[in-house]
């Protein structure tokens, strides 16, 4: 089973990551936790070059993004898969559709078909878009630190209505869940769309 969180900065994905994988576990299933960027050694590397750098082209920022991905489903998710785990992503395929391609411009359909390439079609069971306004992200993330968070808000807003025209297109495949609630009412949300799906 392999369950992406999505949203934007701020939007409270890692807390529901760390809530799922407690009920996943109370259910007796054994659950990897990562991330992306920065799930393998290398994609720690590359997630360092991007986001803690000097100016990356944004061509480049997709393709270094789309190879942190490759190796991180390769050795990783799909190999943790395959021994019957269940699988917690703090951000997959669809952040670069909207970061790169809608944030940045580069064309949502162009990064899809790179990522789906570089992932070899693995696409989750379910993607949580945790939702919160660009405005309520940047006041939840407080002092700015990476790159791409000090960017303007009508960039995160760009991000943020493409996820949700990504989710509201595939409604059996995502949920989507507002951020400005708790967190275990989020939680709760979720669970319940698991249990609709009988995944837990
Ligand atoms: O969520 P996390 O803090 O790990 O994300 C790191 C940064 O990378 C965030 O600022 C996010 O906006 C950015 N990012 C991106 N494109 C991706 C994935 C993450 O710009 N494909």
């Amino acid at each position: 089973l392999f369950i992406a969180f999505e949203g934007g900065d701020g939007a409270g994905k890692s807390t529901q990551v760390a809530l799922l994988r407690e009920a996943f576990e109370t259910a007796g299933r054994t659950v990897t936790v990562t991330r992306q960027p920065g799930g393998t050694p290398l994609g720690r590397e590359i997630r360092d070059l991007v986001l803690h750098g000097a100016h990356v082209a944004p061509r480049a920022e997709a393709l270094l993004f789309a190879a942190d991905k490759a190796h991180h489903v390769d050795q990783l998710i799909r190999p943790s898969l395959e021994h019957g785990e269940v699988v917690l992503t703090d951000r997959y395929t669809d952040s670069a559709v909207a970061y790169q391609g809608a944030g940045r411009d580069l064309g949502a359909q162009e990064i899809h078909d790179l990522n789906m390439w570089a992932v070899d079609g693995l696409v989750p069971d379910l993607t949580v878009v945790v939702d919160v306004s660009a405005e309520e992200g940047r006041r939840r993330r407080g002092d700015v630190h990476d790159r791409l968070e000090a960017e303007q808000d009508t960039f995160h807003e760009a991000i943020r209505a493409h996820y949700l025209a990504m989710a509201q297109g595939n409604p059996e495949r995502y949920v989507i869940v507002d951020g400005t609630l708790s967190a275990e009412a989020i939680h709760a949300q979720v669970v319940e769309r698991l249990r609709t799906m009988g995944a837990l």
